[in-house]
Parts: C-alpha cells; sequence; structure tokens
C-alpha cells in the first residue's frame, strides 16, 4: 500500500487502485469493438515507446516469449497483463467519485448521442454544436484526461509542473461528488475553463467509425506546440502557455493542417467541435499507423532473431525471417493489434520449433 496524497485534492491519502487514465465508457467501446476476448484487457495503445507488457518491445526476454509459446492466454495471463489505461494510488475514493461524476454527464449527453447533435457548417468546416453547459463539462473532462496522463506519465506523456498545477487546481474547484454541484460549478467557472487553450475534433460521427484504427489512443510527448493527444475517435489540441502560441503549429501526422489557432481562442468558436473530414481522418490515423506499425515491425523482427540464436545457437537466414514476418504480419485482422507479446510467440514458435 501506498501512503502518496492524492495528487488531485492534495488532502486524502491516495487510496484507488485501478483508477482511470481513459475514461472506462471511452476504452470499453475501444474494447468491444474487438472480436476476441485475449484482446479484453490489451487494447493497442500507442505511445512513443510503447508497451512492453502489451507489445513486444525490446526489453521483451526471449525467456519470457519461450514461456508464452504457442499457447493462448488464460485467465491468469489476463489477470497479470494490467489494463494499460489505470493507474493505482494516484487518486483518493473521494475524488475517483468526483471524476466519475463528471464522466456521467459527458457519457450520457454527449458521448452516447454523438450521433445525434446537430452539425452547423462555418467558414466551409463543419462542427458539432453543443450548449454552454455541454461545452463547460467537455472541456474539463478532456483537461482532466490531460491532466490525468499528466501525473501518470501516460505513455511517457507529460506537462511542465506549472501547467499541471493549473489545471488540477481547476479540476478540485468544479468537481463535485453531487451532480448538481458539479453543474452549477461548470457554468460558474465557464470563463475559465473556456480560457484554457483548447480545440476538440472529432472523426464525422455520422459515418459509424468504420475505420478500425480509431480504437487506439496516443499521447505524444514530442508535440508540444501545442499538445496533442488522440482518444479513438477525438483527437485534443491544447496550448499549456500563452507564449507557445504565436510558434508554428507543429506537425501531427499531417492533421495540423486543418488546425487553426482561431479554434483555440476565438469566441465564435467556443461550442463548437471541429468534424475532421473524412479524407483527411483516414490519411492522418493511416500515418500515425504506419509510424508505430513500422517500428513494431523492426522489432518484431529484432525480438524474433533473438530468440532464434537462443534456441538454436545461430543467427537465422535472411529467408527464414522473412517467412516469419509474412506469417506474422499477415496471420491477424487489425492493423497493430498483431503486435502483442502473445501472438508473437504463436508466430514464432511456428518458425523456429515446428
Ligand atoms: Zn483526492
Amino acid at each position: 500500500m501506498s501512503s502518496m496524497q492524492c495528487t488531485l485534492c492534495l488532502n486524502a491519502e491516495a487510496n484507488k487502485k485501478g483508477s482511470h487514465i481513459v475514461s472506462q465508457f471511452i476504452v470499453s467501446k475501444m474494447l468491444a469493438n474487438k472480436g476476441k476476448a485475449r484482446y479484453r484487457e490489451i487494447g493497442s495503445t500507442i505511445s512513443s515507446r510503447g508497451f512492453s507488457e502489451f507489445t513486444i518491445g525490446r526489453d521483451v526476454t526471449p525467456e519470457k516469449i519461450l514461456e508464452l509459446f504457442g499457447r493462448e492466454m488464460d485467465e491468469n495471463d489476463l489477470r497479470n497483463n494490467s489494463n494499460p489505461y489505470v493507474a493505482d494510488y494516484f487518486l483518493c475514493t473521494a475524488c475517483e467519485d468526483r471524476l466519475q461524476r463528471l464522466e456521467d454527464i459527458v457519457a450520457s449527453d454527449f458521448y452516447n448521442k454523438l450521433q445525434n447533435i446537430p452539425q452547423v457548417e462555418k467558414n466551409e468546416n463543419k462542427f458539432i454544436r453543443i450548449g454552454e453547459e455541454l461545452d463547460s463539462a467537455i472541456r474539463l473532462f478532456f483537461i482532466s484526461i490531460l491532466w490525468r496522463a499528466a501525473v501518470t506519465k501516460f505513455g511517457d506523456f507529460e506537462l511542465p509542473s506549472e501547467s499541471k498545477e493549473k489545471l488540477r487546481s481547476l479540476l478540485d474547484r468544479v468537481l463535485s461528488k453531487e451532480s448538481s454541484d458539479l453543474k452549477v460549478n461548470l457554468m460558474l467557472n465557464l470563463k475559465e475553463i473556456r480560457s484554457h487553450r483548447l480545440m476538440i475534433m472529432t472523426e464525422n460521427p455520422t459515418n459509424g467509425h468504420a475505420d478500425k484504427t480509431d480504437n487506439a489512443v496516443n499521447f505524444d510527448p514530442e508535440t508540444t506546440t501545442p499538445y496533442f493527444v488522440s482518444i479513438n475517435e477525438f483527437v485534443i489540441g491544447y496550448y499549456d502557455n500563452d507564449s507557445k502560441f504565436n510558434r508554428a503549429i507543429n506537425g501531427y501526422y499531417g492533421l495540423e493542417s486543418i488546425v487553426h489557432r482561431s479554434f483555440f481562442k476565438n469566441e465564435k468558436y467556443y461550442g463548437h467541435i471541429l468534424i475532421v473530414p473524412d479524407a483527411k481522418w483516414l490519411g492522418w490515423k493511416g500515418n500515425m499507423v504506419k509510424k508505430f506499425a513500422q517500428r513494431y515491425a523492426q522489432e518484431s523482427c529484432d525480438n524474433f532473431k533473438r530468440l532464434f540464436i537462443k534456441v538454436h545457437g545461430h543467427e537465422p537466414s535472411k529467408q527464414k525471417i522473412q517467412e516469419f514476418f509474412y506469417d506474422f504480419v499477415n496471420g491477424s485482422e487489425y492493423t497493430l493489434d498483431k503486435y502483442t507479446l502473445q501472438n508473437f510467440a504463436v508466430y514464432a514458435h511456428k518458425h523456429i520449433i515446428e
């Protein structure tokens, strides 16, 4: 047990195990979209390094892979595979509860009815149009995810301490255990909530999220002007301070070309969530997935070689590596899910032992 202080109220003991970094209602939809039970606890989280427990990173030992050779993950493996979207002991029970009230509003009034919320066109862009109360709730909700990711260093994501403190203090003042109080606070603090330079983009909700690579979470620690974060069908841009605001917008797999500074601060865009045009959405997602797939692919080949040497005492031929790799990458439907340790073990077994 930890006796750390809760990072939100800075008061009670951080006694909560399994607090969500990315909210359960978003994660559960992501996981529900996957067919196989063994993916239930895995999910394809993309970070700058990947998660070694879930993807085949460089630090996975040949011994570990040998142990997994050719068997399906059982209940024990699933239990031991912690959920990447939760972290232990950074919140107290009361703060977890307060965050939950905010998530309830966002899930019921926004997320679960996305397809039915009116859309408007403005300067050749399409937006989802929401009222002040919901705007306040959704902004605070994404602020809370940015803050949670920063305090838990999710996917190596970080924010400067002053920025984290600004977000923490806002969350601490606005959140409440009672929904009715929270709603009052959201309106009372609307101006301050909107002063945080945030823009929210989404895939067109009416196209039914046909793209399988939607189900990915990316907190990119390398983009900081603004920070870009993608969570399934949402992409959030966030400037943590005004001095960054006049610098060039940094690249985010091509998506930056539709991002304008006015979206972050201009009053006429309050209550507007930008709908990313379909072609642009597929383009940027494809670029991102490709980058990570290339890295995972390289790591898979490196691991295959190490494992082969461990078993046979000499290096595999180029052709052997190619055969393994072709089989491995073509053996699974989803773009990034194939790069799990378990899946790797199955194909490595086939090409090293059988
Ligand atoms: Zn607390």
